[in-house]
């Protein structure tokens, strides 16, 4: 079929994955928008992706906030036209083990990242079904399998990859794929504050870490950015409902 130009949107897309996941689909042709908390963070994305030759808007929104997340993909559709791509990569963490785990930072995990991709996916598949073409990219996580101190987020990441299936299975029909990424150690703000939590520098933590990766070394946000490409590609028409670990080795 004939794939009208892409427009997608990366929540999250400030910095760390989702900047690099902007960059990328600009630069496989894709308009972006670029959704984060605070619309000025979103200013040096916005400014990459015109570099790259894409138009691209910044949009303030908390995905898990239902008025915000239809107001930001409604302007998305009147400034840029309908969104085809979505790349539900906004998180956050709030890391401690159960006994101390407040029931504040349970539910804001739950809500930016399964709250968030379930209203995010919601508003932005009536667009898809309409164009009858879409790609929904959930970003999951190693720690789905589980991991210690994070009961909430693996909670969360594990929950992410059912409702990426599901999403497959009801929205295949109309032309919408739906995948998921879980990646390993990335090098970004999220990894740079657990290390200052567990008191280490940051680059003594990639080296613990990267000794652990059967490739040795961490991750960095391009090598997610990669395999959001491949999901929101033509070429992955027939890949759908999948759990991609990119994580320099297999899990578990
Ligand atoms: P990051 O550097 O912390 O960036 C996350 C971005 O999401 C920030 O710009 C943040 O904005 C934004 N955000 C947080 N809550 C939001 C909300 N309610 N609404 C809109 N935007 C919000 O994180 P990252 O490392 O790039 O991670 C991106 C995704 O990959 C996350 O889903 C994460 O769980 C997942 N992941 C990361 C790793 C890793 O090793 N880094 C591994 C596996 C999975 P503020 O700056 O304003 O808070």
């Amino acid at each position: 079929m004939n794939i009208p130009q892409r427009t997608a949107i990366v929540t999250g897309g400030a910095r760390g994955i989702g900047a690099a996941v902007s960059r990328r689909l600009a630069a496989d042709g894709c308009q972006v928008a670029v959704v984060d908390l605070d619309d000025s963070a979103c200013a040096e994305t916005v400014a990459a992706v015109e570099e790259l030759g894409s138009k691209a808007i910044a949009v303030g929104a908390d995905v898990s906030d239902e008025a915000a997340v239809q107001a930001a993909v409604d302007r998305v559709a009147s400034d840029l036209g309908a969104p085809t791509v979505l790349v539900n990569n906004a998180g956050i963490t709030r890391d401690n083990l159960l006994f101390k785990m407040s029931t504040a930072d349970w539910d804001s995990v739950m809500n930016v990242h399964l709250r968030g991709a379930f209203l995010m996916s919601r508003a932005t598949q009536r667009h898809m079904t309409e164009v009858g073409w879409g790609r929904i990219v959930n970003l999951s996580s190693i720690s789905a399998l589980g991991n210690r101190g994070q009961a909430n987020y693996a909670a969360a990441k594990a929950g992410l990859q059912g409702f990426t299936k599901t999403l497959a299975l009801e929205l295949g029909r109309f032309g919408v794929t739906v995948n998921a990424i879980a990646p390993g150690f990335i090098a970004t703000e999220m990894t740079a504050a657990t290390a200052e939590r567990l008191g280490m520098s940051f680059e003594d933590f990639k080296a613990a870490n990267a000794k652990e990766i059967p490739v040795g070394r961490v991750g960095e946000p391009d090598d997610i950015a990669n395999a959001v490409s491949f999901f929101a590609d033509e070429r992955a028409s027939f890949v759908s409902g999948q759990v991609l670990y990119v994580a320099g080795g297999p899990t578990a």
